[in-house]
């Protein structure tokens, strides 16, 4: 019982060590360079947004002029991106949180079905143009569906908790 003790102790003690350690170590170290390295990675945004920033992008990843993209899924240009992921599986290719649709005359809306996202839509059924207003929409949904119930149990179906904030993110995927 007392080596139970002691090997639980040694866990406790050394773990934060571990995980402090390896906290300390920079960016550059994790990823195996020294570590006052100055490391520049060129990255390609956008993807799916247009046929031509496709092909641009994917001309740089060929070349390695860049060494990661995102994809934003909502854009009309998916499947031309995709069929390039799988010709290419070793492409670092992350996703695009994709919030708004910010053009005038250009607009995209939601991967999943409209009905299920209500808050995340301008009138036209479009992504908001910009997340002031989304936020705006959200909480005031939010609001509305709270006062409408008695026992305000909350948003349990569909309505988000977390209006979007960042018009832009990048959430990258490991290859
Ligand atoms: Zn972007």
């Amino acid at each position: 019982m007392r080596k139970l003790h002691l090997t639980v102790a040694v866990l406790l003690i050394t773990s934060p060590l571990i995980n402090s350690f390896a906290q300390t170590k920079t960016i550059a170290e994790r990823l195996g360079y020294p570590p006052d390295s100055k490391l520049l990675i060129i990255h390609a945004d956008d993807l799916a947004v247009a046929h031509s920033e496709d092909a641009a992008s994917f001309d740089a990843l060929d070349k390695h002029a860049v060494t990661s993209a995102s994809i934003m899924v909502p854009c009309p240009w998916l499947n031309e991106v995709a069929t390039y992921a799988k010709e290419h599986p070793d492409a670092d290719l992350g996703l695009h949180l994709t919030l708004t649709s910010e053009w005038k005359t250009y607009r995209w809306g939601p991967v999943e079905s409209k009905d299920k996202v209500p808050s995340l839509l301008d009138p036209m059924g479009y992504l908001w143009p910009d997340t002031p207003r989304g936020s705006a929409e959200s909480e005031s949904r939010r609001s509305r569906t709270r006062n409408s119930r008695p026992d305000r149990t909350g948003d349990r179906h569909g309505n988000p908790s977390h209006p979007p904030r960042q018009p832009h993110g990048h959430a990258l995927l490991a290859p």
